[in-house]
């Protein structure tokens, strides 16, 4: 069984991103960029499928820019076995790229897709599930468990009241929660051997995908700064504050 994973390059999480001053997005000019953190779960997630024997494959995918190829060799540092590269300089939003992966699923044929739950910069939380409809195949999102056997995937989600846990049938989606796993550190061998691996680039157009963008982002704004706070001498004083000035209780 082939494993597909889709991997996004974004900006790093540890960096605070800056609106551009013409509000029209963030300043991604000479800032750090890595993998979206839940994907790197999922390229763990499907290696360790690998590992366990189930899983005999494991592509992953990126579409974006050409410097995306970092990315998609730090997955197979992690133990990717060979990746696929979607070049374009196209602002790709979530539909786009569940066209892209559509097109690759019919091509590679995989029994499991696993994406992350939601990239950290658009924090859109669509293209999985956008994916399983376009490709008609059934998902399960936010997963904190998954089991594969018999044609079949158990998996664990994380809700509001507790674990649910539903059974698919495969092919199919699913969707990384970030308590899946923990991802393995990218050891230096394993970056050195990540560098022969197979890694090919297509154009949207090979795949016959129109990527053009459907939304118009009117504006990107910084949230609203927050004020200083005071220091209240005692219990009481606090209390009246809160309930004369706040009211809040
Ligand atoms: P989103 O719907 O944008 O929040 O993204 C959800 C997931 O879709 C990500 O965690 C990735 O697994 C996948 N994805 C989104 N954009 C891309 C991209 N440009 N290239 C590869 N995978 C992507």
């Amino acid at each position: 069984m082939k494993v597909l994973v889709p991997v996004k390059r974004v900006v790093d999480y540890n960096v605070k991103v800056r609106v551009k001053a013409d509000s029209t997005g963030v300043d991604i000019a000479n800032v750090k960029m890595s993998m979206n953190p839940f994907d790197e779960i999922a390229v763990e997630e499907a290696v360790r499928l690998k590992e366990k024997g189930v899983a005999t494959e494991v592509i992953a995918v990126s579409c974006g820019v050409t410097q995306c190829q970092e990315t998609l060799r730090t997955a197979m540092a992690i133990g990717a076995d060979r990746a696929i590269l979607v070049e374009t300089s196209e602002e790709l939003q979530p539909l786009a790229v569940a066209k892209l992966l559509k097109a690759l699923v019919d091509k590679e044929q995989p029994g499991l897709v696993i994406l992350g739950k939601q990239a950290i910069d658009d924090d859109a939380n669509q293209t999985g599930q956008m994916l399983a409809a376009l490709a008609d195949l059934p998902q399960a999102t936010f997963a904190s468990k998954v089991e594969v056997a018999d044609g079949k995937a158990k998996v664990t989600r994380e809700v509001d009241g507790g674990l649910e846990t539903l059974s698919i049938t495969l092919p199919a989606i699913i969707t990384t929660d970030l308590r899946l796993n923990e991802p393995r550190y990218v050891t230096l061998p394993n970056i050195m051997k990540a560098k022969k691996k197979q890694l090919d680039t297509l154009k949207p157009e090979d795949l016959g995908v129109d990527v053009k963008p459907r939304l118009k982002t009117l504006k990107v704004s910084e949230p609203p700064k927050r004020g200083a706070g005071v220091k209240v001498p005692d219990v009481a004083t606090l209390v009246a504050k809160l309930k004369n000035e706040a009211k809040v209780i």
